[in-house]
């Protein structure tokens, strides 16, 4: 819709970040912008049935806590390692270059909840995999997994086959 098109040119593209020959996307002053970030949240949980939100650290964060208290959800962060102080569960994944960890937090998702997954930007899909992992490791379903981009020349797509992967924007 109209607000999402003005919404998508907030994103900002940073290139040789974070290393050369990287195009980085930058949704942070999407996020700084009332209209826009009002848009994004509605589409980020429409039409979807779910009983909590996970965001993944840490543009995950401010997008899922958002998208929770607009539907009247609690929210969940997946968290980087070395954070919580207890752990229900974590996932090791592998990047490109080297390899990275997910944490559950201990007494947050329960068995049977519908989970909705969000997170920035979607790359290879290495952490928005992770992160389906752990919700279904701890008994529970992934709703969906919904991100703002869908940077789709890298394939990441392929990673989540499993999920509904719902990308409000693809480039
Ligand atoms: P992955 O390659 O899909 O696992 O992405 C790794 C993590 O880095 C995710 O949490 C993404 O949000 C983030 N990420 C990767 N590329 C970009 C980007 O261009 N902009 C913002 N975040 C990114």
């Amino acid at each position: 819709d109209d607000d999402l098109r003005q919404a998508a040119k907030l994103i900002r593209e940073v290139p040789d970040f974070p290393e050369p020959g990287v195009l980085f996307r930058d949704i942070s002053p999407m996020l700084a912008d009332g209209a826009a970030l009002n848009a994004v949240v509605a589409a980020l949980g429409r039409g979807l049935e779910f009983d909590v939100v996970a965001g993944v650290e840490a543009r995950g964060f401010l997008l899922g806590a958002a998208v929770a208290q607009a539907f009247g959800t609690g929210v969940i962060g997946l968290r980087k390692p070395g954070k919580l102080p207890e752990v229900a569960d974590r996932v090791d994944y592998d990047l490109e270059y080297g390899s990275a960890t997910l944490e559950l937090p201990a007494d947050t998702l329960q068995a049977g909840q519908r989970v909705l997954v969000v997170d920035d930007v979607l790359a290879t899909g290495g952490t928005l995999d992770a992160a389906c992992r752990l919700v279904l490791r701890a008994g529970a379903g992934v709703a969906a997994a919904a991100v703002v981009l869908e940077l789709t020349a890298l394939g990441g797509r392929a990673r989540l086959d499993e999920q509904d992967l719902r990308p409000l924007l693809s480039v």
